[in-house]
């Protein structure tokens, strides 16, 4: 057979511990057999960004800027350990941080769903992609603690020295706390257009909620700039589509997911994408099912897995001891890139390679062959616990009958 051809490089930013591990198993197992895989490699390994001076990681986005495509292995964020396990000269900061901060981008995160693990909440049949808003409020404020007899007021000083007061609270009778929270109409803004554009893409609905009948400035901001963008830019294009977007209070929100069948996108703010997406994955049933994709306002792409670098299986791997890891979410994190790749250089044949190998890993494990998170979770008879290697052996023998 020969290998499908590529046009424009993805970019692709190599990680840490046992995803490094990984990454270099699915592409040797399952990409370069296949595709004639053209990258440009960025590797976002710790010591590699520690000899850089992280300089890597802004070339990385910044080459994702220009590609509009990425692929990236999950690094570590290094804290007070990492700084003398890789004697570092600094304490770097997360990479995902510094790549979304660059890219302006939200997260969306999506279970893999398949047969034999049931979601906690088995009416969800179909995937719920969690879309945080990754800037401000509680993330980015300000608290005091305020003793008793004292007075708490909001100033707000213009450009021209005008000074605008309101109360927040007389502190008589007792001590207390405030805090102050902003956001920025740009930054929602942005969210806002990630989250039509993503719902586009996806052919899903939209659904987006905060508590603007109390909070009628603030979470009010929220609402009317998301309702303006979709009026003016958005609109006919989702009755093209044939999707929706809908707007709800938060808490209306939450009891209509809980009842829901899944297969829409659920945009949230700041606190409660933190929150639900940690709920959501839970109720699905595991972190390493979990793909993940950062959205720039204009339309850049990069794919990831949700989880960690899978630090306590990488240990046993230096150990020489086999490991069962589960390569789902970073193997979906390169199909999804691979697809949008396609998709921009309109090449089919690379999206159907994409499709094929999803497929192909989908039925491994419907065949009961998986690793030891799915095996403890799945209910299927015949379930079988294979290593990491094993598992991505198992997939390739599935995907040669599909191509
Ligand atoms: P983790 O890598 O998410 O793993 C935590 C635990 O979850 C593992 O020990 C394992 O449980 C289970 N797990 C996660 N992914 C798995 C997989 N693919 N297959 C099987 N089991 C899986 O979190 P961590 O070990 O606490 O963090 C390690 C490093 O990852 C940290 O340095 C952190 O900074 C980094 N991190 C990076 C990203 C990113 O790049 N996006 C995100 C989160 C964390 P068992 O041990 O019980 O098997
Ligand atoms: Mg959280």
């Amino acid at each position: 057979m020969e290998k499908i051809k590529m046009i424009t490089p993805l970019v692709e930013m190599d990680g840490d511990e046992m995803t490094r591990i990984i990454w270099k198993m699915i592409k040797d197992i399952l990409l370069t057999p296949y595709i004639d895989l053209k990258t440009e490699y960025y590797d976002l390994g710790l010591e590699h960004r520690n000899e850089t001076n992280d300089k890597v990681t802004f070339d990385s986005a910044e080459a994702t800027k220009k590609y509009g495509v990425a692929v990236k292995c999950a690094t570590i964020t290094p804290n007070a350990d990492r700084m003398t396990e890789y004697n570092l000269k600094e304490m770097w900061k997360s990479p995902n941080g510094t790549i979304r901060a660059i890219l302006d981008g939200t997260v969306f995160r999506t279970p893999i769903i398949v047969k034999g693990i049931t979601p906690f909440i088995p009416t969800w049949t179909k995937p719920i992609t969690i879309a945080r808003h990754a800037y401000g409020d509680v993330y980015k404020n300000t608290e005091m603690q305020v003793p008793e007899g004292s007075k708490c007021e909001l100033v707000m000083t213009d450009k021209d020295g005008n000074e605008t007061r309101s109360l927040i609270h007389e502190f008589s009778g007792s001590a207390g706390i405030i805090q102050g929270l902003h956001n920025i109409d740009k930054s929602i803004g942005s969210f806002a257009r990630s989250c039509f554009n993503f719902a586009l893409d996806t052919k899903q609905d939209l659904w987006f909620a905060t508590k603007d009948t109390i909070s009628k400035k603030y979470d009010h901001r929220f609402k009317d700039i998301f309702n303006e963008i979709f009026e003016s830019e958005y609109k006919e294009k989702f009755d093209a589509a044939g999707i929706e977007y809908f707007y709800t209070l938060i808490d209306d929100a939450v009891a209509r997911v809980v009842r829901s069948e899944g297969g829409y996108i659920w945009a949230c703010k700041n606190y409660d994408g933190d929150v639900m997406s940690d709920m959501v994955a839970t109720a699905y049933g595991s972190l390493a099912m979990m793909t993940s994709v950062l959205v720039s306002p204009d339309g850049v792409y990069e794919y990831e897995a949700a989880h960690g670098t899978v630090q306590r299986h990488y240990y046993k791997h230096l150990k020489g001891e086999k490991t069962s890891t589960n390569s789902v979410a970073t193997l979906f994190a390169w199909t999804g890139a691979l697809r949008k790749r396609g998709e921009m250089d309109n090449t089919p044949d690379l999206c159907a390679f994409a499709d094929k190998l999803e497929a192909a890993t989908i039925k491994t494990i419907e065949d009961g062959i998986m690793t030891g998170d799915l095996a403890l979770l799945s209910s299927l008879p015949n379930k079988k616990k294979v290593d990491t290697e094993e598992f991505l052996l198992a997939i390739n023998e599935r995907l040669k009958e599909m191509l």
